[in-house]
């Protein structure tokens, strides 16, 4: 979401005579999109603030911003602990930036646009994108699940749904310009539809997409195992363009501690839907994050974690440690796990999963995959990426002219985190 944010601003700022440059003494312009869902990520968006001091006092012309998340949240205060930066963007007034950044070069510093009540609303300028073959498109902004240890809420603010017929629109202008894959935003986008008139739900738009010509594949993140239904299992599972991936985050596997992030589901009822899932989609990949030594968290209630992750075998996770954040109602609970212990846990579920990972992706030696090529490989500048339906990563031979499109490969190597692969 952050991205695709930092797209549409660049975007809006390229209609207005904008250019990007290559490295950061070279602009004019200098604009942060931050995140704020854990500590970390703070502390890094405020040392690179920290570290463009320098750069202002030599160029004061310089304007220095900081987007999104971090900036809802902290407001004016990053004013005073940085006082050379001069926009504090939140996440509903990013629509407005050409016209904050005239005010501050007509009028001076310190311009600060948080208002709760704007709603976004980017046009998109199908111009201007990362790559033509794929896009991120928001469906549903917000959350209002007040998950307990979550800040979203609190800084993107209450669901908004987009209608059926305005996403069809900007995903039909995106297909016409050559992409093949989109992937659907949402914090909890299987609430998507609700404040809508006429019972509209995720399978609807997933259907109404589904007939878009050109368009060849659909993906959605992020579920949320409370309000994922069976008849969206149902519906996914029927749609041929809808790729045969979940991104359905557990967080943990006991009981206990789920009832105390108030996340409206037991592990049971979790593995229930997974199996629910697979029983239709045999071949289906999950994905879940977790996060470990969230406050009480004991031996036996992390045991109950690791029981989850062997149980159902997750294509990836990503595990956080916990990180309080001031004004949910996890941080006025103890944060009691030592750091040792966090980092302990945190260690075990990345290796008990990359194992994991490579039993699943040996199995994927010897079969031949649908890859959308992405670009050139990091690692092997002789190779191309690509991901499978499945979001598998996968590096094979081929030169850049098959970059966007879809292309057959076949499976002779994996690692934990990679498939190799021949062109067919
Ligand atoms: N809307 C998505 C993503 C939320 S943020 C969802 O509901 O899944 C992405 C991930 O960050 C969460 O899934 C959670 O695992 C992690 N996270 C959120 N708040 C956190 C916190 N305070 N400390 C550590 N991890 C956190
Ligand atoms: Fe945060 Fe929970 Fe909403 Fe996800 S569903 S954004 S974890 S409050």
């Amino acid at each position: 979401m952050n991205k695709l944010d930092a797209e549409l601003s660049l975007g809006l700022l390229q209609e207005e005579g904008y250019k990007t440059v290559d490295t950061v003494e070279g602009a004019d312009v200098i604009l942060i999109n931050t995140c704020s869902v854990r500590q970390h990520a703070e502390d890094k968006v405020y040392s690179h603030l920290g570290a463009l001091k320098a750069l202002k006092k030599k160029h004061p012309e310089v304007i220095v911003g900081v987007l999104g998340c971090m900036a809802q949240k902290d407001g004016e205060s990053i004013f005073k602990r940085m006082p050379h930066v001069d926009l504090v963007c939140g996440t509903r007034m990013f629509s407005r930036l050409p016209e904050l950044l005239l005010n501050i070069k007509n009028h001076g510093s310190h311009v600060l646009a948080i208002d709760e009540d704007h709603i976004v609303n980017v046009k998109r300028a199908v111009t201007y994108r990362p790559n033509f073959y794929q896009a991120f498109v928001t469906v549903i902004r917000g959350c209002d699940n007040f998950c307990s240890y979550c800040i979203v809420p609190y800084v993107r603010g209450r669901e908004i749904s987009r209608t059926i017929p305005d996403i069809t629109q900007e995903v039909q202008a995106l297909v016409s310009g050559g992409c093949k894959e989109i992937t659907l935003l949402g914090q909890n986008i299987n609430t998507y539809g609700k404040g809508l008139s006429g019972d509209i739900t995720l399978g609807d738009l997933l259907s109404a997409l589904n007939d878009l010509d050109g368009l060849e594949r659909i993906r959605f993140v992020t579920s949320h195992p409370a309000d994922m239904s069976r008849d969206l299992i149902r519906t996914m599972s029927r749609l041929e363009k809808v790729c045969k991936h979940l991104h359905m985050p557990a967080q943990s596997g006991s009981d206990r501690i789920l009832s105390s992030m108030k996340r409206g589901y037991t592990a049971g009822y979790y593995r229930d839907l997974i199996a629910y899932a697979r029983e239709l989609m045999p071949h289906m990949s999950v994905a879940s994050d977790f996060i470990v030594g969230f406050p009480g968290e004991t031996d036996e209630d992390f045991r109950e974690t690791v029981q989850l992750m062997e149980d159902i075998r997750f294509q990836n996770c990503f595990i956080f440690k916990y990180s309080p954040r001031t004004g949910t109602k996890a941080a006025e609970l103890e944060d009691d796990v030592a750091d040792e212990v966090k980092r302990a846990r945190n260690m075990r579920l990345l290796e008990l999963q990359k194992g994991i990972s490579l039993e699943e992706n040996r199995k994927m030696i010897g079969r031949m995959v649908e890859v959308l090529a992405e670009g050139t490989s990091k690692s092997d500048s002789n190779k191309l990426t690509g991901r499978t339906r499945q979001n598998h990563i996968v590096v094979f031979n081929g030169s850049r002219e098959l970059v966007g499109k879809l292309v057959n490969v076949l499976i002779y190597e994996a690692t934990d985190l990679t498939l190799h692969g021949t062109l067919a």
